[in-house]
């Protein structure tokens, strides 16, 4: 990962305007943590048990010395997986630095590594993310857009949805002139099942205020992302 800070540049506030958000992007449904705490859920005992199922239904035999552990490996490298549901977003955001020097122009942290895991098959995307976002007045630590980026990619996903979220919880919690969000994935479940292409890259991208009003901003996001990378 690493950081572009590009020169400043005249830009006016009142370029921003109001945007509409669509209906699964509710703030509320994805600034806080995904679990509540009274939320019900099954015990330990059961997810390793729902694992042990799964093996028998492959053909396994769940008793071989092999296996005896697997379960209790498989639900702890769950929780890894899986911790953003646990992680509040608003949080890693909250903490923001007014000393901008007049700086006006926007931040760019580019190849942001990630794992996710997709929704429909629960089996790995991985790649990498690059975001921008122009500051008004408060800026945030560099890393905290790589933990944002964490915290959605250790949730059930599509690509589609964590390229949308990153950018609307930006959006919502920092109140920036703009925001650009491109990523770069490979799915496994295209790679090593399905079609079984290898290789393959899925591109999504999201842009807001300034980024979705003037596509120079645009272009200049995607020449940076692109021109000085490979
Ligand atoms: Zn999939």
């Amino acid at each position: 990962m690493d950081a572009t800070i590009k020169s400043i540049r005249p830009n006016k506030p009142s370029d921003r305007q109001p945007e509409s958000r669509p209906a699964e992007l509710d703030p509320s449904e994805f600034l806080a943590a995904a679990v509540r705490a009274d939320q019900p859920r099954p015990a330990r005992a059961e997810a390793e048990q729902a694992v042990k199922t799964l093996l028998a239904y492959i053909g396994e035999n769940t008793n071989r010395e092999g296996l005896l552990d697997t379960p209790r490996r498989v639900v702890e490298a769950f929780d890894e997986l899986y911790q953003g549901y646990h992680q509040c977003p608003a949080e890693v955001l909250d903490r923001t630095f007014g000393e901008t020097a007049g700086y006006d122009d926007f931040v760019l942290v580019r190849d942001i590594e990630f794992t996710s895991q997709c929704e429909h098959h629960m089996m790995p995307f991985y790649g990498k993310a690059h975001i921008a976002y122009t500051p008004v007045e408060r800026v945030v630590g560099l890393s905290k857009l790589a933990r944002l980026t964490d915290i959605f990619a250790r949730r059930l996903q599509t690509q589609e949805h964590m390229t949308a979220q990153i950018a609307a919880a930006i959006d919502e919690i920092l109140k920036p002139r703009g925001v650009a969000v491109l990523i770069e994935a490979e799915h496994t479940c295209m790679s090593v099942r399905g079609v079984a292409k290898h290789g393959a890259s899925t591109f999504t991208s999201r842009f807001t205020g300034m980024f979705r009003d003037n596509p120079a901003e645009q272009a200049r996001f995607l020449s940076l992302v692109r021109g000085l990378q490979r």
